[in-house]
């Protein structure tokens, strides 16, 4: 039996490169740390648009062979960054992805947009409580930007977060997130980024994005927690170049452009809001670790005893040790006294 890692942190995000231009230098910290980090891609992002003129060609409007390219790309970007657990929502192709909002593959069968909320959360509740994250991060309602499958990818990890912390759903044992984030850009300084971008290489690629196209985009008040990943920014840049269907990054590994060519700054601070939980940081002060404030979990197994009593994890308990029964999903000789689902009537 082997004991689950001290901090577990869980993505869930839409498309195979949503993780690195997001989340980049927060997953290389936390991977380089020894935390298990865990990534959940919901779609192949089939739809995307394809930058090299060479692979033109995989774009579904030709060949239609862009999803298996891009699972490639993602375990290359994964690599980078040392992420060893990376998987796709139900197996990779299970959801397809729904292109942009108010285009006819919206409502495709199979696209994850078409597909009911609940549906598509139940394969994510097995993974919460098989790999037990304290912290989930994910996007805002909003999806950070309007597009369909981030928006699904809000609801459906926001409804598994809910699902998998019922003791009366499902098969497993329950598992409460402690903490929620959802993913942001501090407005001020992205604006001084592309400032930046303006006076020191305007011509670097045809055209510069302007602040607003950039997802997530919020006043610093929204903002509680800013990942430092300056360590990491090699990692990151890396990740994103590994991407190469769908990001050009330049030479000095400061700005990047997606398929419309438009240059825009390569962030190594992340940001967040925290949607969900008790922040750990004092005064209102930022969050320098999304694990702030949380018990140092995993030292000892502790017998998980239902959804109430993790909720009071942020506020200290220590209710989040794990044994290896409780991960191979054989919760009953881990539970405690109270509510069980281990024999699951299956909802
Ligand atoms: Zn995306």
């Amino acid at each position: 039996m082997k004991d689950l890692p001290a901090r577990r942190l869980l993505l869930v995000h839409a498309h195979p490169d949503d993780e690195s231009i997001n989340n980049g230098a927060t997953m290389a910290r936390y991977a380089a740390e020894g935390a298990d980090v865990t990534l959940v891609t919901c779609t192949l992002g089939e739809e995307g648009e394809v930058i090299p003129p060479a692979l033109a060609h995989l774009a579904a409007d030709r060949d239609d062979a862009l999803g298996p390219h891009r699972v490639g790309e993602l375990a290359a970007a994964m690599k980078e960054l040392g992420v060893t657990d990376h998987r796709f929502l139900g197996g990779a192709g299970r959801f397809r992805d729904s292109g942009m909002m108010g285009t006819e593959q919206n409502e495709r069968p199979g696209a994850f947009w078409a597909t009911p909320v609940d549906e598509a959360a139940a394969p994510l509740v097995d993974v919460i409580r098989e790999v037990r994250p304290q912290v989930l991060v994910t996007y805002d309602p909003d999806g950070g930007y309007g597009h369909p499958d981030h928006i699904q990818a809000h609801r459906v990890a926001m409804r598994a977060a809910d699902l998998a912390a019922d003791p009366a759903y499902g098969t497993g044992a329950p598992h409460t997130i402690a903490k929620i984030y959802w993913n942001r850009v501090e407005r001020a300084v992205l604006e001084a980024a592309f400032d930046h971008l303006r006076t020191t290489a305007p011509d670097i690629f045809p055209g510069i994005a302007a602040v607003d196209d950039v997802p997530g985009v919020t006043g610093g008040d929204a903002i509680t927690a800013e990942i430092d990943g300056s360590a990491y920014a090699g990692a990151k840049a890396a990740a994103m170049r590994a991407h190469a269907t769908q990001i050009v990054v330049d030479d000095e590994d400061a700005f990047f452009a997606l398929s419309n060519d438009l240059g825009q700054p390569l962030l190594t601070a992340e940001y967040y809001e925290l949607a969900r939980g008790v922040p750990g940081s004092v005064g209102g002060t930022r969050e320098d670790d999304l694990f702030a404030g949380l018990p140092e979990a995993g030292a000892d197994a502790v017998a998980e005893t239902g959804v109430d009593s993790v909720r009071e994890a942020g506020a200290g308990a220590v209710r989040e040790g794990r044994t290896g029964a409780v991960r191979d999903g054989a919760s009953g000789s881990a539970s405690g006294a109270g509510p069980d689902s281990a024999s699951g009537a299956g909802a």
